[in-house]
């Protein structure tokens, strides 16, 4: 069996097998956190017309020529227009027209004047300075111009995208399926959230921080319950829940104690096993296997060490079987903002907060670090990367960050 494999060695394993799946229609209405799997072109302009941005009065520059606070010009309002309608009247010598935010700009006008800067009745408008051609106008096509490439498949739907997807008429839009990814929590002293303690038991607690970190990034996920260390038992769950699934996450059992069923279940039902184990701490111990051409990962049971193994190995592999061209997590390299005493012989992954301190981007290091605890990942927003045999890191430092 092979083992001792880096990070980057481990993921793109899980990666070879992940693929997106099929597309449907999503009204646009519920696209927010999909992936696109069409390319979306404009077919016409936004705006759809010249516009004005403002409410005042629509006319020609070279009427106002010579306007000043001595030389003040006046100009005859012929109509009016509010948002939502069309002017009827052409814009002529010395004629203004009130125009209000939104509305199309007259025939004949070439520069708006918003009413601040006017005097005005009914009939008639005064102006006290110059204005430039094409002042306070908005071309047709200054945000989108039809035929342009406007979002592009694999491209994530965020807030900003639903309105763009909106604006260009699409009440509906084509997304890749949401990939089903099945958890079954292992171990004999667990008992379910809404159950009283017992002697000797705790909360399966983890798997709602794994299942929402893949939620996050597009699964559709089931749980498929806890189920005590007996192999039977949970060759039974993996065989019976593999068909309704994309990829099955396992925890618990999956090191060289006698109560340690992952690998043997694994090899009985006949799946082919990929790697076991990465030079990662926390999470490395974590069993990575192929069950009927399904991705199944059997992580630590304990909480931080299922987290970290999870998101550095399994986020991506999601993230592509949604779809999503961006799947690799981001990294980029931060200052410690406090000093790292722990040596590292193998790569260490310690959950922190990027923070701004004087400045500058830091990387505060999370201070709890125990591989059962449940919250030392609390707040934070990167995962800050030690690189084996350090022998620990001063503050200011350099060190890789992957943004989580
Ligand atoms: P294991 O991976 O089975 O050796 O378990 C490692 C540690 O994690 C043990 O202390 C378990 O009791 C604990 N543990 C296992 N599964 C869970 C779970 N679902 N939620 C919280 N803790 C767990
Ligand atoms: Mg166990």
């Amino acid at each position: 069996m092979e083992t001792g494999l880096t990070v980057e060695e481990g993921r793109d394993r899980i990666l070879a097998l992940s693929e997106a799946k099929g597309t449907e229609y999503v009204e646009t209405e519920f696209a927010n956190g999909r992936i696109l799997s069409e390319d979306i072109y404009a077919q016409e302009n936004i705006p759809p017309f010249d516009r004005s941005p403002l409410d005042g009065y629509a006319l020609r520059a070279r009427d106002i020529k010579g306007a000043s606070g001595e030389t003040p010009v006046t100009l005859k309002v012929i109509e009016e227009v509010p948002a939502g309608s069309v002017p009827t009247k052409e814009v002529t010598e010395m004629a203004a027209v009130k125009i209000l935010t939104g509305a199309p700009i007259p025939k004949g006008a070439d520069l708006v004047v918003k009413y601040e800067e006017t005097e005005f009745t009914e009939t008639e408008v005064t102006f006290f300075k110059p204005g430039k051609s094409g002042g306070n106008i908005v071309p047709a096509g200054e945000d989108i111009r039809a035929g342009q490439l406007v979002l592009s498949k694999g491209e994530r739907i965020t807030p900003a995208v639903c309105g763009i997807i909106a604006g260009l008429g699409r009440p509906k839009v084509q997304v890749y399926q949401k990939p089903v990814v099945a958890f079954l929590s292992t171990g004999s002293e667990l008992i379910s959230v809404g159950e009283p303690l017992s002697p000797g038991k705790i909360r399966n607690s983890s798997v709602y921080t794994l299942k929402s970190y893949l939620e996050d990034v597009g699964a559709e996920t089931i749980l498929l319950g806890n189920v005590v260390d007996d192999p039977e038992e949970i060759s039974e769950k993996i065989r019976s829940s593999v068909d309704g699934a994309d990829m099955i996450v396992t925890t618990g059992g999956v090191s060289v104690g006698d109560y340690d069923f992952l690998i043997r279940v694994m090899e009985q039902i006949g799946a082919e096993i990929l790697f076991w184990k990465e030079k990662l701490k926390p999470g490395g111990a974590f069993l990575a296997s192929v069950y009927k051409g399904k991705p199944v990962i059997s992580l630590s049971g304990n909480p931080s060490a299922a987290a970290v193994a999870m998101i550095l190995n399994v986020v991506p592999a999601v993230r592509k079987m949604c779809g999503n061209r961006e799947f690799l997590l981001k990294e980029a390299t931060a200052k410690l903002a406090e000093d790292y005493t722990k040596s590292s012989p193998n790569m260490r992954i310690v959950p922190g907060k990027l923070e701004i301190r004087e400045g500058q981007a830091v990387a505060v290091l999370s201070g709890h670090s125990g591989n059962g605890m449940l919250h030392p990942l609390h707040g934070c927003n990167i995962l800050g990367r030690i690189e084996a045999g350090s022998k620990g890191m001063k503050k200011g430092n350099s060190i890789s960050v992957y943004y989580i």
